[in-house]
């Protein structure tokens, strides 16, 4: 699947234009401010129909405008065209023709794999961000797991309601219930994230040595229920139910399950050095790419938002041939980076100035 092109409306500070994107790569280049990420989140916008930056849907229309909308033109054996619109806050998706209600369907359609430097949050920040990594990695290919997720977190939000209604209200029959469907759903999450994670790790840790030469890093999945099965579960529920009861909340489950990354049975990232942090992070969006492909047998494309930017010379060549497989790839840099280097004869380069694409043999040409 690729990106033919795409035609912005009140993205951000985009210009209203449509821009060819037929290329394998396609390279962004322009100074500070200018619109490169913009143009990037316009694409995972239609791939996703939500920011990668974590940007509320509101912030992504042009200042002082009402709506906004991404069309894009797809290369792909099913799709063609799809429409991402934003109307006084109301999110409409439409795919040839089609109105999408559930973004889930969204998944299947366009593979965008991002990198960019909120990644390091899957690293620095805090255990939910890991597992938000980790159930965007199975989602990616595993619409059951996604599902089952959905289901925990409704049964979650449902359990906590009742727990919150304090030691004296709580309806222990309504509270039985509701901790079968919650260990019966948390069990199948952790059969999944135990396996992929395994899976993850072998990846993972001979990339992270190819680029750094540090070897034996892996990633622990740390979890929060020890028990086995589903009565074993719902039985330790049960043994802390009054402690929850007063507390208000669910203290244990998939929800707070870890991830770790060790070296030698150590955690590793809390003392590594800020480089060595970024390429955990940028080397998790590898393992998650080249996992994808394992997976599905398909390969994504891939939204790469100044990687090679904070990364020295040798970093930079190693990061560069561990590269996923890709589809199509799009690269932002600024106009002094070495991006000539890495150009193919066939690759599309765009001048991004004030929210305009130009093609570059253009800008160079003096026809801009
Ligand atoms: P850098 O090299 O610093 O990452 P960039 O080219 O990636 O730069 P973007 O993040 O794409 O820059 O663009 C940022 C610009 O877009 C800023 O000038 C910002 O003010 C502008 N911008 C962001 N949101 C909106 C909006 N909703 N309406 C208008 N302009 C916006
Ligand atoms: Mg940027």
């Amino acid at each position: 699947m690729t990106f033919l092109g795409a035609r912005t409306t009140n993205f951000r500070n985009l210009a209203d234009d449509e821009i060819s994107t037929q290329a394998k790569d396609v390279f962004l280049v322009g100074e500070n401010g200018q619109g490169k990420t913009n143009f990037l989140e316009a694409l995972y916008f239609c791939s996703y129909a939500s920011s990668f930056r974590g940007a509320r849907d509101g912030e992504l229309v042009k200042n002082g405008e009402k709506d906004c909308s991404v069309q894009v033109n797809l290369e792909d054996v099913f799709y063609n065209k799809l429409l991402v619109k934003l109307e006084t806050g109301k999110k409409t998706i439409v795919l040839d023709g089609k109105n999408i209600t559930d973004r889930k369907e969204l998944l299947q359609v366009i593979p965008c794999i991002v990198f960019c430097h909120e990644d390091m949050e899957f690293v620095s920040g805090p255990p939910e961000e890991r597992r938000r990594f980790f159930d965007q990695t199975q989602s990616l290919y595993d619409p059951v797991y996604l599902e089952d997720l959905r289901k925990y977190r409704k049964v979650l939000k449902a359990r906590n309601t009742v727990l919150k209604a304090g030691s004296f209200h709580a309806d222990n029959g309504v509270l039985d219930s509701l901790d079968l469907q919650l260990a019966e759903y948390g069990l199948r999450l952790m059969e999944k994230r135990e396996e992929a994670v395994r899976h993850f790790s072998e990846l993972f840790g001979p990339l992270y040595e190819k680029v750094t030469g540090i070897d034996g890093i892996a990633i622990k999945y740390a979890q929060s229920w020890k028990q086995e099965t589903v009565g074993e579960i719902t039985a330790f529920l049960g043994e802390r139910r009054e402690q929850e009861k007063v507390l208000g909340m669910s203290l244990s489950g998939p929800h707070r399950d870890r991830f770790v990354f060790t070296r030698g049975g150590a955690e590793f990232s809390a003392k590594a050095s800020t480089g060595q942090r970024r390429l955990l992070a940028l080397l998790l969006r590898t393992a998650q790419a080249r996992r994808f492909s394992l997976m599905t047998g398909k390969k994504p494309v891939l939204l790469l938002d100044d990687v090679l930017l904070e990364l020295d010379p040798e970093k930079r060549r190693k990061f560069l041939e561990v590269m996923p497989e890709y589809d199509q790839a799009f690269y932002t840099f600024l106009p002094e980076e070495p991006y000539e280097r890495y150009r193919r004869e066939d690759t599309l380069v765009y001048h991004v100035l004030r929210g305009a694409l130009r093609p570059m043999s253009q800008v160079r040409s003096g026809n801009s």
